[in-house]
C-alpha cells in the first residue's frame, strides 16, 4: 500500500522533509509521491495540516 497526496494539498512541503524514503516532490501546484519509492508508512499523512495524503490501495 502507498499513498497519494489529493489536490488538496497546500504545497506547505512539511511531508516532504519527514519522509524516511524521499518519495516526496513539490510537483506542479501540489506534492506528489513517487509510488515506486513510498513504503507506506503514514508519517506524512500524520504531519500533513491538511490531510492531503491518503491511502491508495
Ligand atoms: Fe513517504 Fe511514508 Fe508518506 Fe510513503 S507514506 S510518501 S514513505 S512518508
Ligand atoms: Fe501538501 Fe500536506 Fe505535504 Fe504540505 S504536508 S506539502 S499540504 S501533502
Amino acid at each position: 500500500m502507498t499513498y497519494k497526496i489529493s489536490d488538496d494539498c497546500i504545497s506547505c512541503g512539511t511531508c516532504k522533509d519527514e519522509c524516511p524514503v524521499e518519495a516526496i516532490t513539490e510537483g506542479d501546484g501540489k506534492y506528489e509521491i513517487d509510488p515506486q519509492k513510498c513504503i507506506g508508512c503514514g508519517t506524512c499523512a500524520s504531519v500533513c495540516p491538511v490531510e492531503a495524503p491518503k491511502e491508495d490501495k
